[in-house]
């Protein structure tokens, strides 16, 4: 609405020429509803991974693009396996700036229906929310890029970029969705300058907006599991070559070290941008987090907060114990899983060599559980960066746009490892208590609010980065 206004006045003629085209020639309401029906028959497609099913979704999104003259090509199918599949469509604008890529990923962790009070693939849409198993996370966003896509088609915006779309497969299990695409279809990404997809919210507390998220960054996982070898007896004759307590003095040692504290420059400009919600001296210390750190109370009160803590450094979770599975067995061997997370800017080998270091015994054996993924770190000085600001403020002219660095893993650094600029970037305004229950939870949902908000956000963003 606030657009509209503005095109019909006398700014329009000195907006770029792409902001120029009149929103108005849209019907915001009948997309919006549009958006709505088109969505609750996509979270209807079942594609809970294992074992992930996507080709039904990506022909779904197929015939969905036709409809509007938009083609689309079902991918990856052999490489995937049966009942799998990436979806590609590239929307041409004819000129010569580099392209957009806006990614999705079509599978859906799986559910447990007797802990929903809808069925979770029913599509359902009741109470002023879409109902089911990938509304947030995130077949959602992906219908949004797709109404998105085609209401910029329809509208007949000039545009400067071509509009790259992809799905992708198995995001939730392996990412071997993403690994097949940009290892196979490199050609089709090589003009793609920027990438939008999931890993940025967009933080609503109580029905107030904290601010608009953009995800420049994620943490990478650095999973190791450490082993330690004995000899197998009998539990009544204690001996020196039990493995257990060898194992735990290992643990106990990685316990209680504390990883180093470092500061990222989108975490920098985290704190910075959310320092005015706070008042007194926690405000100046979250102004200057590096600064902040330096002072111990400022650094208790910091890394007091967990998510805070998870972005200002490595971390180490012991999750997995195994030893013997008998009370009176010595076991032959005893290990233990580790959930590592690094900084995106951390150098593995070191990090593993400061680990041997703390754990300083040469019969604990490590073994890296996964080849970690390229690490994700993308420029905020950028034209899109820029285009959602400007977007973004339309809407909430007080609302802070800021880098929120994600704990956990997308598929992004896939794409970034390519030269890609990959933001998270969220279309939603989802109530933090909605996301925290629904994502990977039960009663997965989002407003139908959101859903029209969500379409028209990343319309303008789309045009605004031309
Ligand atoms: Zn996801």
């Amino acid at each position: 609405m606030r657009f509209a206004t503005v095109c019909v006045s006398l700014l329009c003629a000195v907006t770029p020429l792409a902001a120029q085209t009149p929103a108005s020639a849209i019907d915001w309401d009948s997309l919006g509803a549009e958006a709505v029906r088109n969505l609750s028959a996509y979270l209807a497609v079942n594609t809970a991974n294992p074992p992930g099913n996507e080709l039904a979704a990506a022909r779904f999104l197929q015939q969905l693009l036709a409809r509007d003259g938009i083609e689309a090509q079902i991918l990856d199918t052999a490489e995937l396996g049966a009942g799998r599949a990436n979806l590609y469509a590239r929307y041409h604008a004819g000129s010569g700036k580099k392209a957009i890529a806006l990614v999705s990923h079509m599978d859906v962790v799986p559910v447990t229906p007797r802990y929903w009070t809808v069925d979770p693939f029913s599509g359902a849409v009741k109470d002023g929310y879409v109902w089911g198993r990938g509304a947030l996370d995130m077949k959602g966003e992906g219908l949004v890029q797709v109404m998105a896509l085609i209401a910029l088609k329809r509208s007949g915006v000039p545009l400067d970029r071509d509009i790259v779309l992809i799905g992708n497969a198995d995001e939730e299990v392996g990412g071997n969705g993403a690994v097949v695409f940009a290892q196979r279809h490199a050609d089709l990404l090589r003009d793609v300058e920027f990438l939008m997809t999931e890993g940025g919210d967009n933080l609503v507390d109580h029905g107030k907006l904290a601010y608009y998220g953009v995800g420049v960054a994620e943490k990478r996982t650095f999973w190791q599991k450490v082993t330690v070898r004995g000899v197998a007896s009998h539990g009544s004759r204690p001996t020196k070559q039990n493995p257990v307590p060898r194992l735990v003095a290992a643990l106990d040692r990685l316990a209680h070290y504390e990883t180093p504290l470092h500061v990222t420059p989108g975490v920098a400009k985290y704190f910075h941008d959310i320092a005015p919600q706070y008042t007194g001296r926690q405000r100046a210390w979250l102004a200057d987090v590096a600064a902040a750190l330096k002072l111990p109370a400022a650094r208790a009160w910091i890394t007091d907060n967990v998510y805070w803590n998870a972005i200002l450094r490595n971390t180490i979770s012991l999750t997995v114990l195994s030893g013997s599975n008998k009370t009176n067995v010595i076991p032959s061997e005893a290990s233990a899983e580790i959930d590592i997370r690094l900084l995106p800017d951390q150098d593995t080998s070191a990090v593993r060599a400061e680990l041997i270091r703390v754990v300083h015994d040469t019969a604990v054996h490590w073994e890296t559980m996964y080849p970690p993924k390229a690490p994700l770190e993308s420029p905020i000085e950028t034209d899109l960066f820029r285009a959602i600001v400007r977007a973004a403020h339309e809407r909430d002219p007080e609302a802070q746009v800021t880098t929120p660095m994600l704990t956990g893993a997308t598929d992004r650094p896939t794409y970034r490892a390519l030269g890609i600029v990959t933001y998270g970037f969220d279309p939603f305004k989802t109530e933090e208590a909605d996301a925290q229950h629904g994502v990977h939870g039960n009663d997965e949902r989002v407003s139908i609010a959101s859903v029209v908000f969500g379409v028209r956000y990343l319309y303008d963003v789309l045009r605004y980065v031309q």
